[in-house]
């Protein structure tokens, strides 16, 4: 199945200059999402993971059907000030300040394996703010898996030595 032809592009969202890529026409389509996400399980299944790790609010579209496909946890990365227990921070730079995204600091064990599932991979930051988080509580990092990267931002240069599975590619 040829994913691409069901992202939408979005001219000028959120702000003029952006060609925004919208997976909503991707999870509209039942045939489409389960394909997208039996692409990211099969690809989960050639790794050994206890855990899944997905940033709000898209990651967790993708990222809770895998882990439930795989009948194993989801941990949630969210932004400050959402989760109601004890959290780790995780602080990145955007293009005009700076982002903090926290995580429960029990949600991953010592020694766990993580795939981290995200619907785009852009910059970078959010999916290194994420691995940082990880390591931290003890866990590895098995994989990273998008759906989409938008590889002239050249996000892979932040994740080298780290496993990367992209679906669709711009
Ligand atoms: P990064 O941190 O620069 O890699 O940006 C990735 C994050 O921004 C992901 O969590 C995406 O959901 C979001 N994002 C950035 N650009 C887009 C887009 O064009 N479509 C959908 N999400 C995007």
């Amino acid at each position: 199945m040829d994913l691409k032809q069901y992202v939408t592009i979005v001219e000028d969202w959120p702000k003029p200059g952006i060609r925004f890529k919208d997976i909503s026409t991707i999870m509209d389509n039942g045939e489409a999402y389960k394909y997208a996400t039996d692409q990211i399980v099969e690809y989960a299944k050639t790794m050994d993971i206890d855990m899944i790790a997905g940033p709000e609010a898209r990651g967790f579209i993708i990222g809770c059907p895998v882990a439930y496909a795989m009948g194993i946890g989801f941990a949630p990365v969210r932004k400050e000030g959402k989760l109601p227990r004890e959290v780790i921070r995780a602080e990145y730079d955007l293009e005009y300040g700076t982002n903090v995204l926290t995580m429960h600091r029990d949600s991953i064990k010592p020694g766990q394996r993580v795939l981290i599932v995200d619907d785009l991979l852009a910059t970078g930051g959010t999916v290194e703010a994420t691995i940082k988080m990880i390591e931290e509580m003890g866990g590895i990092v098995a994989g990273c898996a998008f759906l989409i990267e938008l590889s002239y931002l050249h996000g892979r240069d932040k994740l080298k030595g780290y496993d990367i599975r992209t679906l669709i590619e711009y």
